[in-house]
């Protein structure tokens, strides 16, 4: 992981492989803050299905390795959960893979292109990336098939995390890979998708009565992990409310706002985006509407004491 002399793991515990069910592995990245996602895979002896790549090169290939040292079997296939790029940009290191993701992930990838958010967040060395959207789109749900395992991608039906979250549930073994529709540990980050389609995403979540859940951020857990980003949410709803009723805007009222338990989990200033997106919906705005994103980011570094956001990818 050192290599070159670099001090490139910023003292964090190195990502590990988990088996959470035979054949089926979770890639959990410490220490799940900014841009350091998870990512897993489904064995088979004639192929592999990846779930998500990293947000650099060099955590793309660890992640690689890491399914090299399980399996000699090429990975066939890749899904992107959603579009974001600490999930997609190390999709062109899986070449010739077949990418497989919800509609709207290849149009806002196209859209967005590799961006490298200079002076929004603390400067990461992303390697030499290259775009590499999915090649293979659907609108509601595809099975995949790894040997005799069924993998089925499911949209999860409106704007949640974004606007194209896809889990990716293994009904034989109730894993769920939920993609950013779950943080476990960080502040969960809406200001692309809805607070109130949240609740929606979290619901169907509950359908599939998974009895593993990997994240897309932060350490592998179970359903109950579907209470605590309820109670989140609401809370941002009820700020919002408040902020709203006393014609406060999304900074002042996160400034004033005491976090309570939620001050533990990571990445905190997520709470000026959300309450942007909060006070967008409750202005009558539509799941998944427009807001002015780089307005609400630029009030998170505003939150952040006019710093660059950590990030330690
Ligand atoms: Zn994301």
């Amino acid at each position: 992981m050192s290599g070159h002399g670099h001090d490139h793991d910023h003292g964090l515990d190195p990502p590990r492989v988990e088996e959470v069910s035979d054949g089926v592995f979770a890639y959990i990245q410490p220490d799940g803050t900014w841009f350091i996602n998870n990512a897993g895979f489904v064995v088979a002896d004639d192929g592999i299905v990846a779930v998500d790549t990293c947000s650099t090169e060099r955590r793309t290939r660890a992640f690689l390795d890491s399914v090299a040292g399980i399996s000699p079997a090429p990975v066939r296939t890749l899904v992107n959960t959603h579009h974001h790029g600490d999930h997609t940009h190390g999709n062109y290191l899986t070449h010739p893979a077949t990418i497989i993701a919800h509609e709207n992930c290849r149009e806002l990838m196209l859209e967005s292109g590799i961006q490298h958010y200079d002076r929004i967040f603390e400067p990461a060395d992303w390697g030499d990336l290259e775009l590499a959207a999915p090649t293979v789109t659907f609108s509601d749900h595809v099975n995949l098939w790894v040997g005799d395992l069924k993998v089925e991608l499911h949209y999860i039906g409106g704007a949640a995390h974004t606007t194209n979250d896809v889990v990716a549930w293994v009904p034989e073994r109730k894993v769920l890979f939920s993609g950013d529709l779950v943080f476990n540990g960080g502040t969960p980050f809406v200001v692309m998708g809805s607070v109130a389609g949240s609740f929606d995403a979290i619901d169907r979540m509950r359908t599939f009565d998974a009895e593993v859940v990997v994240p897309g951020h932060g350490p592998v857990c179970t359903p109950a992990i579907f209470d605590e980003l309820e109670a989140y949410y609401r809370f941002v709803q009820d700020a919002a409310a408040e902020a709203k009723a006393s014609g406060t805007g999304p900074l002042e009222a996160a400034r004033q706002l005491d976090l309570g338990r939620f001050a533990e989990l990571t990445d905190t200033e997520r709470i000026v985006g959300n309450l942007h997106r909060a006070l967008y919906e409750l202005d009558g705005g539509e799941n998944g509407g427009p807001i002015d994103v780089t307005a609400a980011i630029g009030d998170m570094v505003a939150y952040n004491g006019g710093k660059p956001l950590r990030c330690l990818a």
